[in-house]
């Protein structure tokens, strides 16, 4: 797994490049009789390995494509040597997340090996695209596209680098929608010294942005954070000191929580502006799905596999950013996040504990081993 993990780091794949990642691992899935699929989509290499025909679809989810290194010079070793010292692997990808593919391809052949005959199906799902822009996310397309077939993934494990302390102390069941807005507030221009001919969008725009601060969206709830609401940009004014602009741009973003939908919060964003008589145009982009994984198969099996090889019991959480199991959950898939300590990644010195990684690899087979005594 180490050698294994070393090689797929001295690639260089920089986001949205696979650069042969793919061929070693799809040579580790042949192995155990994967059909193996590449799509390339956009111009970006994607992995599709599925194995069995019967029983519910559980599937490993990752990325190859890492993220730029930074200055290298700053690095203590260079960052695609894949550099061992004592129990520290260095080298970017080794926790984002080359190494939880590293183990999740051994616990695969363990548990092939102790279970020849088990009763769901298994899919490894790969990207070259996660770090990237996601809008040319293969994900997305995959899942529409097995939406338009009806097939459905049930049960996805994500292999995002989750953990903050210890391997497994930390795991995401659901993660915040995001939804962005651009609005023109519209007004009418006019000489600044004859208030009876104009319509100011700054002061439209004022009262509106009160209002907005102080709404309460939702209260959030256990695993989720309150629905926040952010502006980015504003911008208005001709340039002339004595000209009231004629209207009001302003750039702003909700990362929502389940008690929230795009539908509910576009309704009571615009019901504001109505409410305040404010002419507007708007254009709504949504960035991310919230989800958050109620069904207790995976969750369940998840957790007493950290238990039973750890010996605690993680915290389950919807922190972080977006990631790419907001696509999947479109399909009512139950979505667990479990990977690496998230501490070093994206940074300089990036690096793995070798022992953390075993660790990770025995939860792994230990899941596989619940899943199927759980789906039996
Ligand atoms: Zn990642």
């Amino acid at each position: 797994m180490i050698e294994f993990l070393q090689k797929l780091i001295q690639i260089e794949s920089l986001s949205p490049r696979d650069e042969g990642c793919f061929d070693l691992i799809e040579d580790r899935l042949q192995k155990l009789s994967f059909d193996c699929k590449r799509i390339n989509y956009l111009n970006v290499e994607n992995l599709y390995a599925t194995f069995g025909s019967k029983g519910k679809l559980f599937c490993f989810l990752g990325h190859t494509d890492v993220v730029p290194t930074g200055p290298i010079e700053k690095w203590s070793h260079p960052p695609f040597s894949g550099h061992i010292e004592g129990d520290l692997m260095y080298g970017r990808g080794t926790a984002d997340m080359k190494g939880s593919i590293a183990a999740f391809l051994d616990s695969l052949d363990e548990f092939f090996l102790s279970n020849p005959d088990f009763n769901f199906r298994i899919a490894v799902l790969l990207t070259s695209n996660e770090e990237g822009d996601s809008s040319d996310g293969f994900i997305d397309k995959i899942v529409n596209d097995m939406i338009d077939v009806d097939e459905k993934i049930d049960l996805c494990l994500v292999g995002e680098p989750t953990s903050y302390l210890k391997i497994g102390d930390s795991v995401r069941i659901g993660r915040r929608g995001s939804l962005g807005g651009s609005l023109k507030v519209l007004g009418k221009q006019g000489h600044i010294a004859y208030p009876e001919n104009v319509n100011n969008p700054i002061f439209s725009a004022s009262d509106a942005i009160v209002e907005l601060k102080n709404t309460v969206w939702d209260n959030g709830n256990a695993i989720f954070q309150p629905t926040s609401f952010q502006i980015s940009n504003i911008h208005s004014g001709t340039g002339a000191k004595n000209v009231v602009p004629g209207e009001l741009e302003m750039f702003f973003n909700f990362r929502y929580s389940t008690e929230s939908s795009q539908e509910t919060l576009i309704d009571e964003f615009e019901a504001i502006l109505k409410k305040l008589n404010i002419e507007y145009e708007i254009d709504w982009k949504l960035s991310g799905l919230p989800y958050l994984t109620e069904k207790d198969n995976l969750k369940d099996v998840v957790v007493k596999s950290i238990e039973k090889i750890t010996g605690y019991s993680p915290d389950l959480n919807a922190k972080g950013g977006t990631s790419d199991g907001r696509f999947i959950a479109k399909m009512g898939t139950e979505i667990v996040e479990l990977g690496p300590l998230n501490e070093t990644i994206h940074q300089i010195d990036e690096h793995i504990k070798i022992s953390e990684l075993w660790t990770l690899k025995n939860i792994y087979t230990d899941i596989l081993k619940g899943l199927n005594k759980k789906l039996a």
